[in-house]
């Protein structure tokens, strides 16, 4: 059967190099053999896990703190609970329930749209959310369920995103490419030619990550949020601040491996750069909220009080999985999630304090303020 990585190699043979966006565009989102496309690629027996995916108390605490963003922008209906890239679908189906048992009145008023581009993953989010109680409704593009006041949540679903890679030289940044080798095997190369864009300093050897399809989205739906209300919630792997490194990262079966040995075999991520998403959404006009670290979040949101009301009416097996769930997903070590994910949003500028989240910046013009 013809691979990815044998259709990379003939693209590449035909046209010559590729960029790295269009390489991770390609491995993870190509219509036949993208990673996504062919694969349910979570759990032990997968590639990887996702916070969703550790514990029940994750997507119930998201479901909470999305009942507080309903009440802080004046309880509209009806509204759209929106989320991106939804996995097994297990964020959104704990999420709603927490929803449904605290608040009725945002039950009644609540639009349930998912957006997913992979079938297999669809599939199993129809199974996950088959007896949620609320209709559901799919969209294959981002912009499509864009309509009136939004609550956007995006777990892990930036961080798949193409993104451009930039070497600086000694004559100035050089987009970085995937090409062949003299042996006909893949390769990162930089273009001959320096970008002719100012992109900022450039100390060779450093890294400049652009993710231009993340930075749209955040701008697409900033934009939205000013004029129709809402917020969007963004929780992903990555800094506070704008590295100058190679981010670019391969996993296959829990264990890093070459991102161009096996293009659409293993999940590419790079980590998310929430400096630079907070700059879009405030150029949009749009209030930021963190970054806050996930572990700080998760406990503001009251993970440890969730947690012992859920041991009460555990066996002793159950408690133990629940203490190591709340370890992983706030430890601040290596092999913990609680620092090295990150908690960001940003909302119509009317919302002063999110639940959990600092106010980071707010525009100081406020000719938006037209909240529905
Ligand atoms: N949020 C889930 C899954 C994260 S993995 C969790 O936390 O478990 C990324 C998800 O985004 C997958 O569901 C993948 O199929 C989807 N996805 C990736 N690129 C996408 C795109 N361009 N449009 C829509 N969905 C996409």
């Amino acid at each position: 059967m013809r691979t990815l990585k044998d259709e990379i190699i003939a693209m590449i043979r035909l046209e010559g190099p590729i960029t790295v966006e269009r390489y991770m565009d390609l491995c993870l989102g190509h219509p036949a053999l993208g990673y996504y496309i062919t694969r349910d690629p979570f759990g032990k027996d997968g590639d990887f896990i996702t916070a969703p995916e550790i514990s029940q108390m994750f997507g119930e605490l998201i479901g909470v703190w999305a009942v507080q963003a309903w009440r802080d922008m004046g309880s509209p209906a009806p509204v759209r609970l929106i989320e991106l890239g939804p996995g097994r679908g297990t964020l959104m189906a704990d999420c709603l329930r927490a929803i449904m048992a605290s608040a009725p009145d945002m039950t009644a008023a609540l639009e349930v749209h998912l957006v997913e581009t992979s079938p297999v993953l669809r599939a199993r989010q129809q199974q996950t959310l088959g007896d949620a109680g609320v209709a559901v409704i799919w969209h294959d593009e981002i912009t499509a369920p864009l309509k009136g006041p939004v609550i956007i949540l995006a777990n892990e679903f930036m961080d798949a995103l193409p993104l451009q890679q930039f070497l600086a030289t000694q004559t100035g940044w050089h987009e970085r490419l995937v090409g062949l080798d003299d042996d006909g095997a893949l390769m990162f190369g930089v273009s001959a030619e320096p970008t002719p864009d100012d992109i900022g300093e450039a100390e060779p050897g450093d890294v400049m990550e652009i993710p231009r399809a993340a930075q749209r989205l955040v701008r697409y739906l900033a934009e939205h949020i000013v004029v129709h209300g809402g917020v969007a919630l963004l929780i992903d792997y990555g800094a506070f601040a704008e590295g100058r490194t190679d981010t670019l990262q391969a996993v296959k079966h829990h264990r890093f491996v070459d991102p161009l040995a096996e293009p659409g075999e293993a999940d590419l991520t790079t980590q998310v750069n929430f400096e630079r998403l907070a700059m879009t959404a405030a150029l949009a006009n749009a209030s930021v909220h963190g970054p806050s670290a996930q572990g700080a979040f998760l406990q503001s949101l009251g993970l440890d009080y969730r947690a012992e009301a859920l041991k009460t009416r555990a066996t002793s097996a159950q408690r133990f999985e629940i203490d190591a769930a709340v370890t992983r997903l706030t430890a601040m070590t290596e092999r913990g999630m609680g620092d090295l994910f990150k908690v960001m949003a940003f909302s119509h500028p009317s919302l002063k304090a999110l639940h959990g989240l600092h106010l980071a910046s707010s525009p100081d013009h406020h000719q938006t303020d037209e909240e529905t």
